[in-house]
């Protein structure tokens, strides 16, 4: 004759975590279809060098005048043309040091391109 132990039945319902910014920015202000919202970025003016070696656009072969995101622990270039690429290169810890401490928050990605000119 098996004796189960019962846990003692007191439920304790799950404490939910405070959402941290849902449901905070009226819609216009979410855009959850573009994936790199979390994202910062910088401009970088200049040929972004590694190993030596100038990074080039993989689309249209351009070398400057980079936008630099930084998402999810991820770098990314983009150019002027618009053609984003992955930079495993680069980390989050790259573009912490080169980013300056004054670079500007902006609710969305599409926001922060219109100031950035691109
Ligand atoms: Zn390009």
């Amino acid at each position: 004759m098996s004796h189960l132990a019962q846990p003692a039945a007191v439920p304790v319902p799950p404490v939910e975590p405070a959402p941290a910014v849902a449901d905070f920015l009226p819609p216009e202000l979410r855009v959850p279809s573009h994936d790199q919202v979390e994202g910062r970025m910088m401009p970088w003016p200049w040929p972004v060098v590694l190993d030596g070696e100038v990074v080039a656009c993989a689309e249209c072969e351009t070398y400057r005048d980079w936008l630099i995101i930084s998402t999810r622990g991820q770098v990314w270039l983009r150019c002027r043309a618009g053609h984003e690429q992955l930079e495993p290169r680069l980390d989050t810890a790259w573009f912490n040091r080169h980013s300056g401490p004054s670079d500007a928050t902006h609710a969305t990605f599409e926001d922060c391109l219109r100031h950035l000119g691109h």
